[in-house]
């Protein structure tokens, strides 16, 4: 439906309305050496990227829904990436890229790739991207309800199908969760059907309108596993039907359900739905921080997302060998594990099959060998971090190259931004941070704590904030964000860290921090020595960081 008022269409809607993504082929292309931006468009509906920066170089991404692969997949994918020394890539939607690869060899990739039953349909751009669902979805004790079958009837409906393929205003992440904890955070897709409970029965809660940057909010929608595809198909109309077209950046369903409102986007539902929906019922499923999976015999494949035509093949036989099951996850890896052996809550974590995985995970976006937008070579500066305690201490990390959050920095116990920075010094690499995602019962994107750190001082900072988690005594780092760090303003927060570093802090001034009392605690750092005069915070926060940060 079209509004009178409705903003003047973008450019890749005008592409779009000249010809629709569905009646592009690339076979259409003639030269790949030389493809226009036009062109590039149309080539994304179909998993082929090219980034005007690297023109050179071009990327296929492959949709694995539900991170489902097969071994003679991954074979293929291993033979792919040795012949033309490409480079794969495990994604946090649980599906692979081969980077790197030259232009006269994308066609023919692509065709044999299409020849051997394997997908790269609607993998970017207006699309439904990858679908993800939790690897031991089905198999883990805590599962309620399956969600592969959904997945599939969901697929069946929408991957490959003209109507569908780049025809809504912008990418459109679902996840389906059917555990009471899930292995990894789903609060930033635009779609999340979330385990509930109505009376006596399993269902799923809808949330709308999550994205790198937002947790997806209640659509106060209580719905059965058996009308789980209907319900995704009608918010999926509603947002092709009214979803903004005007500039890019305000495109995704979050800003819809700005502009309009959750009670009129779930007016829209019901209509679509052709039927009256439940209200929400009891939301059973919970955060990520209360996975107990690394107490299984699973083993897990891959480096933050790297992982080599060898470990692959690896992967294959040590699989066949146990009949494992493979699967693609959303933590960047790929996992074998035994089904039988995961139906049940292993309580002795000296298992006979090695599992080196932790509670918590780090996700990194790929960075500059493998993105031009990147600053950083994310996946290498990973070794500048503290893993070693962030994986001992089970708290999650996201690290991005750039704003548009691949890394799922909003999402993350601790979130990074690479950057480069001349506040402190001649320019310098730096990190944005960000601190405390929460998620179930109350989801919140983490927030900025620093806009700007010199690399040379992120660890000693990082590990402050690990000290304060640890001496908190509190179960997980969510448990820490809501208790302590979220009765703080971020500006308090500021100056609670540039002073935990600047100075050695008695005693009782630490306890207060736990204590939460925000007046008090600014009160008491205001009489520590050599503190700013200046009565604004913003002020003292200034200048004590220019105390800390500056290079003299
Ligand atoms: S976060 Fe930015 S730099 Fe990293 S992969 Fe995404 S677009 Fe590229």
């Amino acid at each position: 439906m079209k509004q009178a008022n409705e903003p003047k269409l973008n450019k890749i809607e005008r592409y779009k309305r000249e010809l629709p993504p569905a009646d592009f082929s690339p076979e259409r292309v003639k030269d790949w050496q030389n493809v226009d931006e036009r062109c590039r468009f149309y080539l994304k509906n179909f998993g082929l990227y090219n980034n005007k920066l690297r023109p050179d170089l071009w990327m296929i991404r492959l949709r694995f829904d539900g991170g489902l692969i097969t071994p003679e997949a991954l074979k293929l994918l291993a033979r792919i990436a040795r012949q033309e020394t490409a480079r794969l890539l495990l994604t946090a939607r649980g599906q692979m890229e081969l980077h790197d690869l030259r232009a006269g060899r994308v066609l023919p990739l692509w065709r044999e790739l299409k020849a051997a039953g394997l997908q790269t349909c609607q993998v970017i751009s207006d699309n439904f991207r990858g679908i993800v669902i939790d690897p031991l979805d089905g198999l883990a004790s805590d599962n309620r309800i399956e969600c592969l079958s959904i997945l599939q009837e969901i697929r069946e409906r929408v991957v490959g199908k003209r109507e569908w393929i780049g025809t809504l205003p912008r990418k459109f992440n679902t996840a389906l969760i059917g555990r009471e904890a899930p292995s990894f955070n789903p609060w930033g897709n635009d779609l999340l059907l979330a385990l509930a409970r109505d009376g006596d029965r399993w269902g799923f809660n809808l949330y709308l309108g999550g994205k790198n940057s937002e947790t997806a909010r209640e659509a106060d929608i209580f719905c059965p596993p058996e009308s789980a595809a209907d319900l995704f198909e009608a918010v999926a109309k509603v947002y092709r039907e009214h979803g903004p077209r005007g500039s890019r950046s305000k495109t995704r369903l979050f800003h819809l359900i700005e502009e309009v409102g959750m009670p009129q986007i779930r007016v829209w539902i019901e209509e679509e739905s052709g039927t009256p929906l439940p209200r929400a019922g009891e939301l059973r499923m919970q955060s990520s921080h209360r996975n107990r999976d690394h107490l299984l015999p699973i083993r897990r494949y891959g480096r933050h997302g790297e992982i080599s035509p060898e470990e692959l093949e690896k992967a294959v036989q040590e699989a066949q060998s146990h009949e494992h099951t493979l699967r693609l996850t959303p933590h960047q890896e790929l996992w074998a594990f035994d089904p039988d052996l995961v139906h049940q809550e292993i309580q002795n974590p000296k298992s006979k099959i090695p599992n080196h995985a932790s509670t918590g995970s780090v996700t990194a976006c790929a960075g500059s060998r493998y993105c031009p937008l990147s600053l950083w070579d994310i996946k290498e500066d990973l070794a500048l971090l503290p893993l070693g305690r962030l994986e001992k201490l089970g708290v999650s990390l996201g690290f991005s190259g750039c704003l548009k959050g691949c890394g799922r920095h909003y999402h993350s116990d601790l979130g990074l931004i690479g950057l480069r920075t001349n506040l402190y010094a001649e320019t310098e690499r730096a990190a944005r941070i960000f601190l405390g995602a929460l998620q179930a019962p109350e989801p919140m994107p983490a927030r900025m704590l620093y806009y700007s750190v010199p690399l040379r001082r992120l660890g000693e900072l990082l590990h402050t904030i690990l000290d304060d988690y640890e001496a908190s005594d509190r179960a997980d780092f969510e448990t820490f964000s809501r208790e302590v760090l979220a009765r703080y303003s971020i500006e308090t927060l500021q100056l609670w860290y540039l002073v935990r570093q600047l100075h050695e802090l008695p005693n009782n001034l630490v306890e207060l921090f736990y204590a939460g009392d925000e007046f008090v605690l600014l009160s008491k750092i205001d009489e520590l020595p050599d503190m700013p005069q200046n009565p604004e915070l913003y002020e003292k926060i200034k200048q004590l960081s220019h105390r800390l940060w500056d290079l003299v």
